[in-house]
């Protein structure tokens, strides 16, 4: 072991150009200099036992220094200063200006392995040597033998027994510990790169611990003066620091490398995968001949952009988009909907409109006709609407607002004025809408943005002059999420709506074309600057001799066509729609009216199919009707006809022509569509009963019947009221009560008006 090594007191000096031999390293030399190969030939080649030579850290000198050329005895002291620049003289004499930089300590060390080689082609002999380190020394004093330097040296580091009796210091076993434990740490991190460090472990337990601060050191790359400074740490504490510190430093650098390589690793491991993917997805649709499919869609996308008739701007404003989109990869996350939005800009109807027809007002007043019946005023008002129109088409008349209760034909009256000007006709229903942007859309920023309603009507329809109802204008309501009555402001104003900006869409939108058409139940919930906007056209309901013309002219023959049958498979005679209208509906509209006759049109449709079947089979003389039997109440009799063989069943099945007709009375009614729900003897037997009299209530529905029942009982004589009352009732109360006392002077009674459904009116009457 170096630490019972005798040195000499004088070695033959090997210069170590800027590198550093530690005690405990093993290192390999290429000596090609001649000095170098004289040394090497004489002190270590030629001997039979391998001496030691001392390796001595050298630099170049930085200056030039005024020393002179030969080296003199003497020059290197050990005070204090660890390098002196000593001019160099070659081997042949001639003084060389070179300065190098000789550094005063330095590291003994035993050839471990020499070699000898020739070099090419001057001949010149070359030697490498496998040195270990020993033991530290410092040069007293420096020499030339022949061609190589030899130095005067004593011995830096402890002898064994010196270094046994400062094992004992606490300080140096806590500093020992340390050292031990970053190795440690070293090593494990090692370990899990490379599985060859089981050595290193094993000289963990075996080397002591000052040997192994420079055998780690001496492991790593570190700089030269860092290398100069361990070499100069010959205090063991200071050196046990030192060589923890750069340990530690060496396990930082090592992790950060480790996490550095990771995050590159697998950034690039995914990017190859991305790329092996998409290669062989490639390759797998040239082998199905089908490549180049996206890129197919997208010029596709491109065309029927082109196509759209985009203004200008926005043209430009698509064109970056789709490029944007062309650069992206259909996997990747924007991509869909980047193309969404591109497909909603090239569907947008930019230019194209319905052909605009001359406006015949004689035509468009028949078709109104045709499809209503009685309201008269209010025809007479589209039809003033329409010559406007016509005589000024860009003409900025009101908004059309129809308000009424269900049923009164609102809609129908909108589509009207769309089939008179051969406009296609949009419905955009904004019942319950309370986000604003349900009308302007969502910035495409969100996660499932899509356009407003309007956008999307005008999307659907094609068309960028379509008649546009705004269906129950009067039901959008605001909150939080903003005011939807604001956006329909824009949208209804006219120097407003040729800029409409759907969020979604982003780019402006031009309405001014849109024929806009609004409705409504009610007046009061339209907010005042909307109803500005429009003009209020009032459909208040129909009277039942009203209701049944409209049934009979229109509502039967409709239903009838829709349900695939004619007059001569159902016939609903006028008593019958009157008592439908009596005793199965109670509204202002004909929406219910229609429901019932839909009922009655689908029994007679079952009963002509049936028929049909029984036609089409034959030698069949009599059938049950098992379908119709079920739809129709326990009882029901159906009279099912035998059709005669030889009939022509083609032709049968063409139109199902029946023999007789469906009729419906008031037995056949009970049947399909149940008992009565209202009956008009109702009143008149309540009324008959003492204190029950007959209210009218009004709602946006039309109008109901109440009955208001007054029984009196003994009491104080206090009026109560129960039930939940409005201030009208409350005051209706109030007047019957004076009335009461008025009409009926009796003793001290009490007298409770019932009002079923809405309220409890107890009345008590003082004498
Ligand atoms: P609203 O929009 O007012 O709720 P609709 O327009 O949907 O009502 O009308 C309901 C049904 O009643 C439609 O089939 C419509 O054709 C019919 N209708 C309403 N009023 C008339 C009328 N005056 N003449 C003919 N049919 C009518």
């Amino acid at each position: 072991m170096a630490e019972s090594v005798e040195l000499p007191s004088r070695l033959a000096i090997l210069p170590f150009r800027n590198k550093v031999l530690l005690p405990g390293a093993i290192i390999r030399i290429r000596c090609t200099s001649p000095s170098s190969v004289k040394l090497v030939e004489q002190e270590l080649w030629q001997r039979e036992e391998k001496g030691l030579i001392g390796v001595l850290p050298v630099r170049d000198a930085a200056e030039t220094a005024s020393v002179g050329p030969m080296l003199s005895p003497g020059v290197a002291t050990d005070s204090g200063e660890r390098s002196s620049k000593i001019p160099v003289s070659t081997s042949d004499g001639k003084n060389q200006q070179e300065l190098i930089q000789w550094h005063t300590r330095g590291v003994a060390a035993r050839a471990l392995h020499l070699s000898r080689g020739v070099e090419k082609p001057s001949g010149r002999v070359t030697y490498i040597v496998v040195l270990e380190g020993l033991c530290r020394f410092s040069v007293q004093e420096l020499s030339v033998r022949g061609t190589y330097y030899t130095a005067r040296v004593s011995r830096l580091d402890m002898t064994k027994a010196e270094m046994d009796q400062a094992e004992q210091d606490p300080d140096l076993i806590a500093l020992s510990r340390q050292f031990k434990a970053t190795a440690m740490e070293l090593i494990s991190v090692l370990e899990q790169k490379q599985k060859t460090v089981g050595r290193t472990k094993v000289l963990l337990e075996t080397v002591p611990v000052y040997r192994l601060a420079d055998i780690f050191v001496a492991s790593f790359e570190i700089s030269f003066e860092e290398q100069l400074s361990m070499l100069d740490s010959v205090d063991l504490k200071i050196r046990l620091l030192k060589a923890t510190e750069l340990v530690d430093r060496h396990l930082q650098s090592i992790r950060v490398a480790e996490k550095i390589t990771q995050k590159v690793e697998g950034q690039l491991s995914k990017s190859q995968k991305e790329f092996l993917l998409r290669q062989q997805m490639r390759a797998i649709k040239e082998e199905l001949g089908d490549n180049d499919d996206d890129e197919d869609d997208v010029a596709a996308l491109e065309r029927k952009m082109q196509g759209a008739g985009m203004p200008p701007n926005i043209w430009k404003h698509a064109q970056r988009e789709l490029r944007r989109l062309r650069k992206m990869q259909p996997q990747q996350p924007g991509y869909s909907s980047s193309r969404v939005y591109l497909e909603l800009l090239a569907d947008l109807p930019w230019q194209k409109g319905s052909e605009e027809r001359e406006l015949d007002l004689r035509a468009a007043k028949e078709r109104l006709d045709n499809d209503h019946y009685g309201l008269v005023k209010i025809k007479q008002r589209i039809i003033e609407y329409l010559a406007v129109r016509k005589l000024k088409p860009d003409a900025r008349g009101p908004v059309l607002c129809f308000v009424g209760p269900p049923g009164v034909g609102k809609t129908s009256l909108a589509s009207s004025i769309a089939a008179a000007l051969d406009r296609k006709f949009v419905r955009i229903s904004l019942g319950g809408v309370k986000d604003e942007a349900d009308i302007r859309g969502h910035r495409r920023t969100y996660i499932g943005s899509m356009p407003g309603r309007l956008v999307e009507g005008l999307k659907r329809v094609a068309v960028n002059n379509p008649v546009m109802l705004l269906d129950e204008i009067d039901k959008t309501g605001s909150d939080v999420r903003g005011d939807p009555a604001s956006a329909l402001l824009e949208v209804l104003d006219p120097e407003q709506n040729k800029t409409f900006n759907d969020h979604y869409l982003n780019v402006p939108f031009d309405l001014s074309k849109v024929i806009f058409v609004a409705t409504a139940n009610r007046i009061q919930p339209i907010p005042p600057p909307l109803l500005d906007r429009m003009e209020v056209i009032e459909l208040p309901g129909y009277t039942p001799e009203e209701k049944l013309k409209i049934a009979m002219d229109h509502l039967i023959p409709r239903v009838l066509d829709q349900h695939g049958l004619s007059s001569e498979n159902l016939q609903i005679p006028e008593a019958t729609v009157k008592l439908v209208i009596q005793r199965y509906t109670r509204e202002a509209g004909v929406r219910s009216l229609e429901r019932n006759l839909a009922a009655l049109a689908r029994a007679a449709a079952v009963r002509v199919a049936e028929e049909h079947a029984v036609s089409v089979s034959k030698d069949m003389h009599s059938i049950d009707a098992p379908l119709l039997d079920n739809r129709l109440a326990d009882g029901a009799e159906v009279e099912m006809e035998v059709l005669p063989m030889g009939v022509n069943n083609h032709e049968m099945s063409n139109d199902f022509r029946s023999t007789s007709p469906f009729i419906v009375d008031e037995a056949m009614l009970e049947k399909v569509l149940g008992p009565p729900r209202f009956d008009d003897k109702e009143t008149a037997e309540r009324v008959t009963t003492p204190g029950v009299s007959v209210g009218l209530v009004w709602t946006t529905f039309g109008g109901e019947v109440q009955f208001v029942e007054a029984t009196s009982t003994m009491g104080k004589g206090d009026l109560h009221l129960t039930g939940q009352l409005g201030d009208v009732i409350k005051e209706s109360a109030q007047i019957a009560l004076t009335w009461v006392i008025f009409m009926m002077p009796f003793d001290n009674v009490w007298i409770e008006l019932v009002l079923p459904r809405f309220l409890f009116i107890d009345v008590s009457v003082y004498h």
